[in-house]
């Protein structure tokens, strides 16, 4: 067997053939809301002590994107509860049009008035906001402390200030399933894009997902008896597919991991807060980049990186009916 020696700026090519260009970001575990399907209410977080520092995640995220990254998604557990993320995103601002195709986050929208025109300075152009329903009781309830008013006055101040904001919306048996035609409705009125996710098994929460589970062809099937939808090849280098409201700017994405496995066209790998990068959101197979930095500086990450490439598994096994969670870690910790 021949091995291939790394070298430091060879593209990041898993061993299954697909070309990693995708690095999702958790940069704290934290959140100041609780969404039922996401954590549980007495959520325990890590000590500030075991996070990555903001120089080291940028100098990790520098070396993806030296290694052909081109898109970068901040996440959490919530982004903007994190002090300091302002710094991080106009450092890696600097790398939107020099390696860096996009810069982007995915929030609860909490904070985001009065982030928004910072962010758009920095370069961020699209971002993700979850809102689960427009009805204030049913987002308190998913939420358990969530304020939908301020969340959509973040939204259109986000939108008003250059950003096109992406709606995700976890769709959820008995609590939100009736409003996922008014939620498209409102994307449409106010120029939004809208994408649907079905509940995955990360993490122990304090209820039973498989009891909210909601396969999402269902749903699909009652929109577009309701709105004229037109599949639409635009990629946006995520799981999504897409469907455009025709005669709007709306497009409804569609991302189904348990009904339509899109694994195969995976490029994706996430970095946790803790400096842990997981090559899957569904299996456990990591590697501590923090030690690595720590240890043997920026020098030693393009071997960790051609490692963990390595390892990346062909798919995940998500089982929406199984005793346990596919992982214990929640989606806060590795970046939705
Ligand atoms: N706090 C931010 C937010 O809510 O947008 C970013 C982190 S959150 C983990 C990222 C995305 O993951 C959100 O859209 C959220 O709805 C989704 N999410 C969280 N847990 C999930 C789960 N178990 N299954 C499916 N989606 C989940
Ligand atoms: Fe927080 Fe986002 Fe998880 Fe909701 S989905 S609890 S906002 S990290």
């Amino acid at each position: 067997m021949t091995t291939v020696a790394p070298s430091p700026n060879r593209p990041l090519q898993d061993s299954h053939g697909r070309t990693i260009s995708y690095l999702r970001i958790s940069v704290t575990d934290r959140c100041d809301l609780r969404c039922r399907y996401c954590m549980s209410e007495k959520m325990t977080f890590l000590p500030r002590s075991a996070l990555l520092s903001l120089e080291e995640i940028a100098i990790i995220a520098e070396r993806f994107i030296a290694r052909g990254v081109t898109k970068i998604r901040l996440s959490g557990g919530e982004p903007l509860v994190r002090r300091d993320v302002g710094e991080l995103v106009k450092r890696l601002g600097r790398h939107v049009g020099r390696g860096l195709d996009e810069l982007t986050m995915t929030t609860n929208g909490n904070a985001l008035a009065q982030h928004a025109e910072a962010m758009v300075d920095a370069g961020i152009r699209r971002i993700n906001v979850s809102l689960d329903s427009l009805d204030a009781e049913t987002f308190r309830y998913i939420t358990r402390y969530g304020d939908v008013d301020r969340v959509t006055g973040g939204i259109l101040a986000a939108r008003d200030a250059g950003i096109a904001v992406k709606i995700n919306m976890v769709v959820l048996k008995g609590l939100n399933e009736d409003h996922v035609a008014p939620m498209l409705a409102w994307c449409v009125a106010e120029g939004l894009d809208l994408t649907l996710i079905e509940t995955m098994p990360l993490g122990q929460i304090d209820e039973d997902r498989a009891d909210r589970f909601v396969p999402l062809p269902v749903v699909f099937d009652r929109l577009s008896a309701q709105f004229p939808l037109a599949r639409d090849s635009h990629r946006s280098g995520g799981p999504a597919r897409y469907w455009r409201v025709e005669g709007t700017q709306t497009k409804l994405g569609l991302i189904s991991p348990l009904t339509g496995n899109f694994c195969e066209t995976c490029n994706r790998v996430r970095l946790t807060t803790e400096g842990v990068l997981y090559t899957c959101l569904g299996h456990d197979d990591k590697v501590d980049l923090k030690a690595v930095l720590r240890e043997q500086g920026v020098a030693g990450l393009d071997a960790a990186l051609d490692g963990a490439m390595r390892t990346k598994p062909a798919r995940h096994d998500f089982d929406i009916d199984a005793a346990a969670p596919a992982v214990a870690r929640h989606m806060s910790v590795t970046g939705g």
